[in-house]
């Protein structure tokens, strides 16, 4: 099955050139300014519309097993969502239980993935620390394709880390060429701020953010930031949400230290006020860490996106239902913490960052896509219009229009946190490693279609941190 699409502009990270784009096998074969439609079975005419990589997300939790429930998006309805967003790959998170082995975790994860219709990958949370922990870091990254540690600093007495497993951890991806990723909050400070709001009487969703202010957020992306510049390992700040946790990437980065900062569409988008509302319904399903932020810290996310301290926009799409969200009721630390954004992340941030003009294409496309894909190392398999990659292709009329709503999504969840926003400039088509699985407005996917995407350690991109490593051993002085 060929696919030619005739007439757009093909815009990559880089450039933005008038051209043809040809498909087959699953494969792009050829971009050039003409091709002829006598090689293609199908002509897509993409006039006026602008021909992408189809994005990733490297930052999602299909059914996660969290805070006593399981989030309700799974693979499949979760890659659909997102595929008919214009995602076409998403990295999940393996969270093991605390004593849980690491494999034992992977064989869970992949096999709940096996009916995604959208090629996943996997971070691997290092939640506890034992004797075989450091070998099994080594089978997961040399043997099972999976080249990134998350680290959660908060949520103490469940899967947070202290200092001494993040320094083992740090070390030992240090060694295998894995990358770090960091849950920057202090969950010491956290958890007793949410016990002082109890004792107070303050049970509702607005207690949340008030127990997690971002000095928490700011102090522990400082420490982690610290540990592996110590260390010599890259490390990768995930949902960046406020002011004091881009102030700590941002000095780091003008030290040359080797730090990647992800925002969220959520937190670019919605402020806390969203906490005191007075329907708890409506309260509790914004509920996620770090929570929605005051309306301030938003213009520091854009402008940091815009000058490259934050390069990656992800969602930290891990949704639940509102009965799932009533846990939570008379108790704000009980609240499922999680929100919506895998088919909207591109919509949104397409309508309010080129739009607007904060953003050109070729920023959208990094940081939709090939940014995550080669900090991840899958590029230009993913993230690229090269020839003989992957054909995961989003053509993007910026005339279409949508209007998001809980009502047309395909996320399985009954509230989405954009609801009512009008978006111009969406996905008419999908391409998925070769074919259509979205076609104005309508999603035609199979499932157990989506493969998992094996990533080598050492990405290229970080070889100049770790020939720095090597360059700066510390020398005893020879003394008579
Ligand atoms: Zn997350």
């Amino acid at each position: 099955m060929s696919i030619l699409i005739k007439d757009g502009i093909l815009v990559d990270a880089n450039d933005s050139i008038k051209g043809d784009l040809l498909i087959e096998d699953g494969r792009i074969i050829k971009a050039a300014a003409k091709i002829d439609t006598s090689e293609a079975k199908q002509v897509l005419d993409a006039k006026g519309c602008y021909v992408m990589p189809g994005g990733i997300d490297p930052h999602c939790h299909m059914q996660l097993p969290f805070m006593g429930t399981v989030a309700s998006d799974d693979f499949f309805t979760g890659t659909r969502a997102a595929l008919a967003g214009g995602t076409t790959t998403q990295i999940d998170f393996i969270v093991p239980n605390p004593e849980q082995s690491m494999l034992d975790a992977l064989k869970q994860w992949s096999g709940w993935a096996e009916k995604a219709c959208a090629d996943y990958s996997f971070h691997m949370a290092v939640t506890w620390w034992g004797d075989k922990t450091a070998a099994e870091m080594d089978e997961i990254v040399n043997k099972q394709g999976i080249n990134s540690f998350k680290h959660f600093m908060a949520y103490k007495n469940a899967i947070m880390v202290n200092d001494e497993i993040m320094m083992n951890s740090f070390i030992q991806s240090r060694e295998l060429g894995a990358i770090c990723l960091i849950h920057a909050e202090n969950g010491e400070l956290v958890a007793r701020k949410q016990e002082e709001l109890l004792a107070q009487g303050i049970t509702g969703p607005e207690g949340h953010p008030l127990s997690r202010p971002p000095e928490v957020e700011g102090e522990a992306a400082n420490r982690a930031i610290v540990f592996a510049d110590e260390v010599g390992v890259p490390v990768y700040i995930v949902h960046t949400s406020c002011k004091p946790a881009v102030e700590a990437i941002s000095r780091a980065r003008r030290k040359g230290m080797c730090v990647i900062g992800e925002a969220l569409i959520g937190h670019l988008l919605v402020d806390e006020s969203v906490y005191w509302n007075e329907d708890w319904e409506f309260a509790a399903a914004h509920v996620m860490s770090p929570p929605f932020r005051a309306k301030g810290h938003q213009e520091v996310l854009w402008d940091s996106i815009n000058n490259g301290d934050l390069s990656v926009l992800g969602t930290d799409h891990c949704v639940f239902m509102h009965k799932q969200k009533a846990n939570g009721k008379g108790d704000f630390t009980k609240i499922p913490n999680g929100t919506n954004g895998l088919q909207d992340r591109m919509h949104l941030f397409w309508n309010f960052g080129v739009n607007t003009g904060r953003i050109n294409m070729n920023q959208f496309v990094a940081l939709t896509s090939t940014n995550a894909a080669r900090i991840f190392n899958m590029y230009p398999q993913k993230g690229s219009l090269i020839e003989g990659t992957d054909a995961d292709v989003v053509v993007w009329d910026p005339k279409a229009e949508r209007t998001i709503s809980v009502k047309e999504h395909l996320q399985n969840v009954d509230f989405n946190v954009f609801e009512g926003t009008k978006v111009t400039g969406i996905n008419r088509w999908t391409i998925a490693n070769g074919k259509i699985v979205f076609a104005d407005g309508k999603a035609n996917v199979e499932e157990g279609a989506g493969k998992f995407v094996a990533r080598k350690p050492f990405a290229p991109m970080f070889d100049n941190l770790r020939t720095r490593v090597k360059v700066r051993q510390p020398q005893a002085v020879a003394r008579r």
